[in-house]
């Protein structure tokens, strides 16, 4: 082997890879020093990226992907490819989703800790030849951004018909969705309207009012009616949707703030009120109680359970105060409703709870959840957190990140806190916590989750599970398992609406795949699998 240490930007357009059916608009630079070996290795890792969508290109800038092929034969070849490095710290930090890979002999058969701690800016290291590392690591990274785009729609939509739910009507058309599509399988239903809680960093109480309930009859007819239309799987919405009939019976949680910011007395809970939500109602029923009864989320979830045709239930979001053992029981014992609880913390030490004036302790929290988990067998359960409120110290966001590593939560749904005009925190406390420092404590609960998530996912490699298909993403059947863990599915059968059975065969942080074993789902026409057998080699991955 000729080991002459030549240098070279990686410059061969290979358009037999790249045609333009799979060129995806992201482009790699590949920069070599060593022997022709090295060089070799760098032609295969450019076809490698070229298969999978990438073309080359000779200028840094324009570069998505930059691979620092190193040699150490000689110190001058090892000097300039650290020197390499760390002129490449710029470029790296100038956008998020660049891609910093370091290979060859630099890096070994296995990266040193060493080497890992002094560039932390290298997101990939590959031993010499070896170009798999990268490809699987662009491969998982396209898989989380589609996964955080789609979450962050979903959510949007969601806070959308939850934040601005008003008793507009007593039933829902989604036949206006169909016209651009096919109608969908999930619908939202909002059961409680406006907040009564007034955290002191929202904003919802002072915009959608005190906490109103809705007639129970007026709910379901509204789900028949979207059952009617297709609708397989309904979440009811509330602020704290497991404070549902609350308001009938006159007790308004910590409501005072509310009531003084909009000058009104609280008339909810009187005999008037009640009598005036109760005929709302199309078509009573005389056999469900009265507004002044105990009426709640449990009785709710009951008589949604008992509309045909609907095959899932969910609700969110629940508040730490309110979550009875009567609705966890209700969730254990009824087989439509999903075992998935949203229940926002906030933040994880007592001092900054008591400033968001959330009305519960870092301990009662921890209990919470563990009673969840002994009602309810195999429950996924969320959160919310806010980091760097008003006057939020490092050590009271260590007591955050204790929290989430000790309890292991299937997903957390992350905020940087920012004042809302109008609200008590913002009229009233100091914005006090730098962004930068806001991002920092963002960015460390980015990466406990991501780890806490994968390692959840992990369990479920190779089991069976039911997911309800709602549509198709990029040639895969994509829907939800009953934890709300969004699943894709290969498949060439018309599964669009089907409860299936998938055996899952990959696990990421934010998503899973599997391949169809059955229709199960409650209809006379069921979907068959063709008969072939597909065994699966699980062995090598740790479940
Ligand atoms: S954050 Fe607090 S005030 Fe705002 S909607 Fe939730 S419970 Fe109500």
């Amino acid at each position: 082997m000729n080991n002459e240490t030549i240098e070279l930007f990686h410059e061969l357009a290979t358009d037999q890879n790249t045609t333009p059916e799979n060129f995806n608009g992201r482009k790699y630079h590949i920069w070599t020093i060593g022997c022709q070996m090295n060089v070799a290795d760098s032609n295969h890792v450019a076809a490698e990226l070229e298969k999978i969508g990438y073309g080359p290109t000779e200028k840094l800038d324009e570069a998505d992907i930059v691979v620092l092929n190193t040699c150490v034969v000689r110190q001058t070849a090892e000097d300039k490819a650290i020197g390499k490095l760390g002129s490449l710290k710029p470029w790296k930090r100038k956008k998020a989703d660049r891609t910093l890979a370091l290979m060859g002999c630099m890096v070994g058969v296995k990266p040193s800790q060493q080497l890992l701690d002094a560039y932390p800016d290298v997101d990939v290291f590959m031993p010499p030849s070896e170009a798999t590392p990268l490809v699987n690591y662009l491969r998982q990274s396209e898989i989380d951004a589609e996964m955080a785009e789609i979450e962050r729609q979903q959510l949007a939509q969601r806070y959308q018909v939850q934040d601005e739910a008003q008793p507009i009507g007593t039933v829902q058309s989604i036949k206006h969705l169909a016209l651009s599509g096919e109608a969908p399988v999930a619908a939202h239903v909002p059961i409680v309207y406006g907040c009564s809680h007034a955290c002191t960093f929202c904003i919802i109480p002072f915009r959608r009012g005190v906490e109103r309930s809705r007639p129970v009859q007026e709910i379901v007819n509204e789900i028949r009616g979207l059952v009617a239309q297709g609708v397989r799987e309904v979440t009811l919405l509330g602020q704290i949707v497991d404070r549902y009939g609350y308001d009938w019976r006159g007790e308004m949680g910590n409501s005072r703030t509310v009531s003084a910011y909009q000058g009104a007395s609280l008339r909810l809970g009187s005999r008037e009120q009640g009598a005036r939500d109760k005929g709302q109602g199309e078509g009573e029923d005389s056999a469900l109680p009265t507004p002044h009864s105990a009426f709640d989320l449990a009785d709710l979830l009951r008589a949604v359970h008992e509309i045909e045709g609907l095959w899932r239930i969910r609700f969110l979001t629940s508040h730490p105060n309110y979550m009875t053992d009567r609705i966890l029981e209700t969730v254990r014992d009824l087989p439509k409703v999903c075992e998935h609880i949203e229940v926002p913390i906030q933040a994880g030490d007592d001092e900054v709870l008591e400033q968001m004036r959330r009305g519960y302790t870092n301990a009662e929290y921890r209990a919470l959840v563990q009673r969840i988990r002994t009602i309810i067998p195999k429950v996924a359960i969320h959160t919310d957190i806010i980091v760097g409120f008003c006057g939020e110290t490092m050590e009271q966001f260590q007591q955050t990140v204790d929290v989430l590593s000790d309890l292991k939560l299937d997903k957390v749904h992350l905020a940087r806190y920012s004042p809302r005009p109008g609200t008590v925190s913002e009229r009233r406390m100091v914005d006090d916590v730098p962004e930068v420092e806001k991002v920092r404590r963002h960015q460390a609960i980015e990466a406990l989750q991501e780890a806490v998530s994968t390692e959840i996912n992990q369990q479920f490699l190779g089991q069976t599970v039911e997911v309800l298909v709602e549509d198709q993403h990029k040639g895969k059947w994509r829907g939800r398992n009953r934890q709300n863990k969004l699943v894709f599915i290969e498949s060439d059968l018309p599964l669009r609406g089907r409860l299936v059975e998938a055996q899952i065969t990959w696990t990421g942080p934010w998503s899973m795949q599997g391949r169809f074993v059955r229709d199960v789902s409650p209809l006379p026409d069921r979907v068959e699998a063709p008969k072939t057998t597909i065994t699966l080699n699980l062995s090598s991955v740790a479940v």
